[in-house]
Parts: C-alpha cells; structure tokens; sequence
C-alpha cells in the first residue's frame, strides 16, 4: 500500500543548531503516528515542517505519494491543531469553522453541510453561536480539531492539543480523539510529551532525541523491548 506520508532524509538547521537530522519516516494510510520525546527536541520542528510552515534545509516530504516539499500549506492535504486553540476572537463557532471554506469559495450548502457534519462528530451543535470568549478550554479545543475536520483533510497533524487542559478534559478529549480515528479513519500525526498520551492514542510511537528518531515502533513493544537507555527512561517499563 502506497504510504500516506514519507519523510526522506530531512534535515532542518536554525543557523549553525541542527534541530533535525537526517530524519526518515514511513506512515501508513490511516496510521495514528504519535512523536514523543522531551521539550526541545524537535517536534513541532518536524510538524512544522510536514505542515509546511517551515522549509527544510534538506531532505523530502511526500503526502498521497506526492512530493509536497515547496508547496504553500493550503496545497498539502493537511489539517493542523495547535496547543493554542488560534481562534478568531471575533467570530462565532460557526464562523469559526466555516471561514477557511467561504474564503477558498466553497458553495453555502456544501458549507452547511460540513460545518453540520464536524459539529454533530464532535459534539459541539449547541455552540455553534457563541464566541470563543465564552467557551471552556475543552470546548475550544473541540472547535479548533473542527476547523481542521471541515476542510475534509486526509491527514490531520496535532500539535500537543490538550496540553493546556486540565487532567480530566486531557483524558475525556484523547477519548473523543481516538473515536474520531476510528470514525475517520485517516492519518494522524500526534506530537506529545505525555507517555500516556502515546501509549494510549497511537498505532506507532517515534520516540524522538535532538531532532532524531531513536526507536519507532507500537507502544507494546516501546514500552516492554525499549532499543536503549534513553527510550527506556522515557517511556519504558522500570528495569
Ligand atoms: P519540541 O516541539 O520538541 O519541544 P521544537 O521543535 O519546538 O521542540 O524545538 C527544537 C529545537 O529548535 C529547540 O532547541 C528550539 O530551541 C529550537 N528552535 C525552535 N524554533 C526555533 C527558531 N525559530 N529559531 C531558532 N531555534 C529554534
Ligand atoms: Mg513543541
């Protein structure tokens, strides 16, 4: 089967500090691929980089089996959800959802229909008129995967969604995360720091150090047969 997303050789330099190196990664259609490692070391780089939010100092990206490496984000197939929600302030849920679709001049019943849609999946129908100022954190982040499911992407990219929600909402929403896997069925490429996130959310984890990948493999076999000390004292189960 042709893979939804292939990295190859992908390197990315800020200045002389190599944030990530020679990088290279296989994701199945439909996989839920979670990046894991510490603060710093490269995640949202690499993201970014798929997302096309940064250029790479080298390597390549492909989506679909397409070499996506110099196009504009909007061209990538991809929807991204960010830690902070990036809301407009000033406009409803609905407004917020359906936005992204007017501007790129899509028809008002083809609109309605996936702002309907995304609405009823992640269960925010009764929101659809407030503002962002009046919903709760969880709420919030509801709406902003919305944004990213309206738009009917083949491959959702998150960047640690809840890690600003408190200890409740964080394992309701991974709840509502997973079923909206399971529903969409496409790709989805997670970063985290939370080894519960990963081992809970993914299908395979790519555990990460300075800007590369030191194990790649199913939580069972990440957490159980960890490659090194590192993967070990990160994720795995006590020697
Ligand atoms: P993570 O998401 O894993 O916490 P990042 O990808 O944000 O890590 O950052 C990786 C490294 O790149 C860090 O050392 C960070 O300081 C550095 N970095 C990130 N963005 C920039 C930038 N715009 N300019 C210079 N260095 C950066
Ligand atoms: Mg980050």
């Amino acid at each position: 089967m042709q893979n939804s997303v292939s990295i190859r050789d992908l390197s990315l330099n800020f200045g002389s500090v190599k944030v990530l190196q020679h990088l290279d990664l296989d994701i199945a259609q439909g996989e839920f691929i979670v990046l894991l490692g510490p603060s710093g070391c490269g995640k949202s780089t690499l993201l970014n980089c798929i997302a096309g939010l940064l250029d790479v100092s080298d390597g390549q990206i492909f989506i679909g089996g397409k070499n996506v490496t110099w196009l504009e984000p909007k061209d990538r197939g991809i929807g991204m959800v960010f830690q902070s929600y990036a809301l407009y302030p000033q406009m409803t849920v609905e407004r917020n959802l359906s936005f992204g679709l007017r501007v790129a001049g899509m028809k008002k019943d083809e609109v309605e229909r996936r702002v309907a849609r995304a609405a009823e999946i992640l269960q925010i129908e009764p929101l659809l008129d407030r503002k962002p100022a009046n919903l709760s954190g969880g709420q919030r982040q509801r709406v902003a995967i919305g944004r990213a499911l309206v738009r009917d992407v083949d491959v959702f990219l998150f960047d640690e969604p809840l890690s600003n929600l408190d200890a409740k909402l964080r394992s309701d929403l991974r709840v509502e995360i997973k079923r909206l896997h399971h529903r969409l069925k496409n790709t989805m490429i997670y970063v985290t720091h939370d080894q519960i996130e990963a081992l809970t959310l993914a299908d395979r984890i790519a555990v990460m150090k300075n800007g590369v990948i030191q194990q790649l493999s199913d939580p069972h076999t990440i957490y159980n047969k960890p490659v090194n000390l590192y993967v070990a004292g990160f994720i795995g189960s006590p020697q």
